[in-house]
């Protein structure tokens, strides 16, 4: 039976914390990329839709709600990578397109590449025939009130996890990027390795936190090599997430395992996650547990 597990990003709690809408946010996610396999689709597809709805919901820095950069302009970075074939798509830096999930599917589906970034990634999306959006459009007056406040704490990227009836599994991760962050920085999201990994023998994972310590540490990366030299998916985690408090960073983790069982860990304080298991048990969590591994 198939699985899937998404977050809604790790970070501190914050004041301006909906816990209600990011639970509910990640719950409907959860249900969306389910039904793609309920009805038979791939661990990709299911990835794609759960990480759009978290791409449509203003309450996530992905999409619509993203952070703004240090001159006030959204620039999303998003990847996604499929665990059977071990292709990847990424965009780094776009600003024109309502769902960078997507565009990151069409870079590996329909370019010869993996990742796009900046102006040619938006032109890209053009020529592939992805809408033109206007930035201001994707704006909250949430994301606006923190870029105002010149907010350094990290929030609310979002991802997904998922393995399918065939036993194939993707990752799947979108974002803002840190708030105020110089134009041009590219954080871990994009990065295959760091924010997004998979690989049907291992595991699929996606990472949440300051992108800087997560790309240093190829974190998702790392977590599929201590699952391939024979670790504990706990362990794993436990270690990795050591790794980043380390360096004096911060994470969160989710990872979808090849036998179905699904599991998550942070060494913030909260990330909204929201699951179905290959049981069929769907759940919601925002703070709670640090870790956990779901049957
Ligand atoms: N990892 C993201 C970045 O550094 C931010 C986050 O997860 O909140 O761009």
């Amino acid at each position: 039976m198939p699985a899937i597990l998404v977050h809604g990003g790790a970070g501190p709690t914050s004041p301006d914390d909906d816990v209600a809408a990011a639970e509910a946010g990640c719950q409907s996610a959860a249900k969306a990329g389910h039904a793609v396999l309920s009805e038979g689709g791939s661990a990709l597809d299911a990835v794609e839709a759960a990480v759009r709805a978290l791409e449509d919901d203003p309450h996530f820095n992905a999409g619509t709600g993203s952070v703004l950069n240090a001159e006030g302009v959204i620039e999303m970075d998003a990847s996604l990578m499929d665990g059977t074939t071990l292709s990847a798509g990424a965009v780094a830096g776009v600003r024109t397109v309502a769902n960078p999930i997507s565009l990151a599917r069409a870079v590996m589906e329909r370019s010869p590449h993996v990742l796009l970034a900046g102006p040619g990634a938006d032109a890209f999306a053009r020529r592939r025939g992805f809408p033109e959006v206007d930035p201001q459009s994707l704006v909250t007056p949430r994301a606006r009130r923190r870029f105002e406040a010149r907010r350094q704490d990290t929030h609310g990227t979002v991802g997904a996890v998922a393995v399918d009836a065939q036993s194939r599994l993707a990752a799947a991760t979108s974002t803002g990027g840190t708030n105020g962050k110089l134009p041009g920085r590219v954080g871990d999201t994009p990065l295959i390795g760091c924010g997004t990994c998979a690989d049907s023998r291992l595991g699929a994972a996606s990472a949440t936190g300051v992108g800087e310590y997560i790309i240093r540490l190829t974190l998702t990366r790392r977590l599929l090599d201590l699952l391939d030299r024979g670790q504990a998916p706990g362990v794993a985690l436990d270690a990795c997430l050591a790794e980043v408090v380390r360096l004096g960073g911060e994470a969160g983790l989710i990872l979808a395992l090849p036998d179905g069982r699904l599991a998550w860990a942070r060494s913030t304080a909260r990330m909204p996650v929201s699951w179905v298991t290959s049981s069929g048990q769907a759940g919601a969590a925002f703070s709670g547990p640090r870790a956990v591994l779901l049957p």
